[in-house]
């Protein structure tokens, strides 16, 4: 793994431990050496094996963006040396008109309709080279298991990563299963346009990367829904966290095109159990999702096996 990536790790780990202290009140000694000891073991949990194929998967992703990055610059310094031999050449017919006594108007009409045709063939051409590079960042992204749109892990990634963590014969310590549904989404798009909703998938996407801990997963799970794995974590942290959460969404106000945009989440979540397969543990936090829409949305419901 990259020195970098290490020195991220261990100022997450700071800052992990030192809002752990401020959120709780009882805080003792042990609770910090159960803490670290927990951190100890995600680390060295970390296999050669991640480790390596980490840094092939990353080597190879920045590698084709960068290619798909030179493609797109030669070819916008392909269409930009075009367009300008086309300004010249229509600078040319004008000087020419300007010279000559009497203008021969179908031919210097003719001239003009072949310039726009020329103008108009680059323009298209150009546009779809741009939508050919789209397709392959989009492509690139699916294999990375990112969603495009909120740089969180896509649906494809949590089938991956919850057949797998399910399978396991027995797993030593307690995970939990968050499903984040955003209220009202529908009316929001319906009100603000769907750039906004965009703006506000990715707004929250933000706020759950920057709460969630180094070994907890989000992903997209589909429209306005995030699933979000916390590892290793008891019930009453899974609370702070999540309490945490909604109060993080429900307090910013985004502002877009000068309007405020309030939004609030309802989320559900529950605890694996060793008898758990990827659809019971998700078809319970789905459940709780429910009860918390019933029950007036914004707000959490836990659902326990
Ligand atoms: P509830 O509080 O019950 O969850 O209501 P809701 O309106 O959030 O739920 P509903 O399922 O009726 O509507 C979800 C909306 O989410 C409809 C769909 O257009 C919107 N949506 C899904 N994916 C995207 C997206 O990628 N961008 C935007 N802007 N909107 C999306
Ligand atoms: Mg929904
Ligand atoms: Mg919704």
């Amino acid at each position: 793994m990259a020195k970098i990536k290490f020195q991220s790790l261990i100022q997450e780990m700071c800052t992990n431990i030192h809002n752990f202290v401020n959120e709780n009140e009882q805080i003792s000694k042990e609770h910090i050496v159960d803490y670290l000891k927990h951190t100890a073991d995600l680390i060295s949990s970390i296999s050669n094996e991640e480790i390596n194929s980490y840094q092939t998967s990353n080597h190879n992703f920045v590698e084709d963006y960068k290619e798909i990055a030179k493609q797109t610059l030669s070819s916008y310094q392909a269409t930009n040396i075009k367009f300008t031999e086309l300004s010249s050449l229509q600078e040319e017919v004008i000087t020419e008109c300007s010279n000559v006594s009497h203008i021969d108007l179908p031919k210097l009409t003719s001239k003009f309709t072949d310039i726009q045709t020329n103008m108009i063939d680059e323009v298209n051409k150009a546009n779809s080279i741009i939508t050919q590079l789209s397709a392959q960042v989009k492509e690139l992204e699916e294999k990375s298991n990112l969603d495009s749109l909120t740089k969180v892990f896509n649906r494809g990634a949590l089938d991956t990563y919850l057949n797998k963590l399910c399978s396991q014969e027995n797993i030593k310590y307690n995970f939990h299963l968050l499903i984040l549904d955003i209220d009202d989404f529908k009316l929001i798009n319906d009100q603000f346009g769907h750039v906004a909703g965009d703006k506000i998938l990715i707004f929250i996407a933000n706020i759950l990367k920057k709460t969630l801990r180094d070994g907890d997963k989000v992903f997209r799970y589909g429209g306005e829904e995030f699933v979000i794995i916390l590892n290793r974590i008891e019930d009453e942290q899974c609370q702070m966290i999540t309490n945490r959460i909604l109060k993080l969404i429900s307090g910013n106000k985004l502002i877009y095109k000068g309007q405020n945009i309030g939004v609030t989440i309802s989320m559900g979540t529950t605890k694996y159990v060793n008898s758990d397969t990827q659809d019971t543990i998700i078809h319970r936090a789905d459940k709780a999702l429910c009860k918390a829409k019933n029950n007036g949305k914004n707000q959490v419901v836990v659902e326990l096996a």
